[in-house]
């Protein structure tokens, strides 16, 4: 059974869905981490609500510009600085400091996430680069039968680093609250901070586990 868990929202903002997952973790009181796709922030509406979620606590990390074909499959300098760099000045002051960066990657995790030329950018701008361990798939239909899954990864993991999408669970958000209150029962602590095993880069510093992400 889990001790802790971190939330992560992905792939937002969306205007007149994102408002509804923000209210609910103000009323409890969860900080979660929000990876915001940068060209979304050109929108006004989900501009500002980035800014709320940031004003409100949440981490705001970078989560490429375009959200399309992953780094390890089309990465070469020039897109790398496009995907990664173009959204980190769009974030601006709500970046985090420690510069969090999750690639796409479909949900899995292998060589397809980065390019050799995406790992160098990382490492020399002293990114920290955020995986994950517990994907409960809220985008496939029926959305709601994440909770279920989400229930069996607990069961299974020290430490799930949840990921989730705004736009999903926003309009779920009952599903949410059933599933926050399952962890209280449980005794599951909420945490904001990540488990390090799932940050192969920190702050630039480079984990050996890093080259299973990164194409040839
Ligand atoms: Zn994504």
């Amino acid at each position: 059974m889990a001790r802790r868990l971190t939330y992560t929202f992905d792939n937002g903002p969306w205007p007149g869905t994102t408002e509804r997952l923000l209210d609910f973790l103000a009323e409890r009181e969860i900080k979660a981490t929000f990876f915001v796709v940068g060209e979304r922030l050109q929108d006004p509406e989900s501009r500002r609500l980035t800014v709320r979620a940031w004003q409100e606590g949440h981490w705001i990390g970078n989560h490429t510009l375009t959200h399309t074909t992953p780094l390890g499959r089309d990465g070469d300098r020039a897109r790398v600085e496009r995907e990664i760099g173009e959204t980190e000045k769009l974030l601006g002051d709500m970046a985090h400091p420690r510069k969090f960066f999750r690639p796409n990657g479909s949900g899995s995790l292998g060589s397809h996430i980065l390019s050799p030329d995406a790992r160098d950018f990382l490492v020399e701008n002293k990114y920290t680069m955020v995986t994950w361990n517990s994907v409960p798939k809220d985008w496939i239909d029926p959305h709601r039968d994440w909770l279920d899954r989400a229930k069996q990864d607990l069961e299974t993991l020290d430490w799930p680093l949840l990921v989730l999408h705004d736009k999903f669970i926003g309009d779920m958000v009952d599903t949410l609250a059933q599933f926050h209150d399952h962890l209280l029962d449980q005794g599951v602590e909420v945490t904001q901070d990540f488990d390090p095993t799932y940050l192969p880069i920190d702050q630039g510093v480079t984990r050996p586990d890093l080259a299973d992400l990164v194409s040839a």
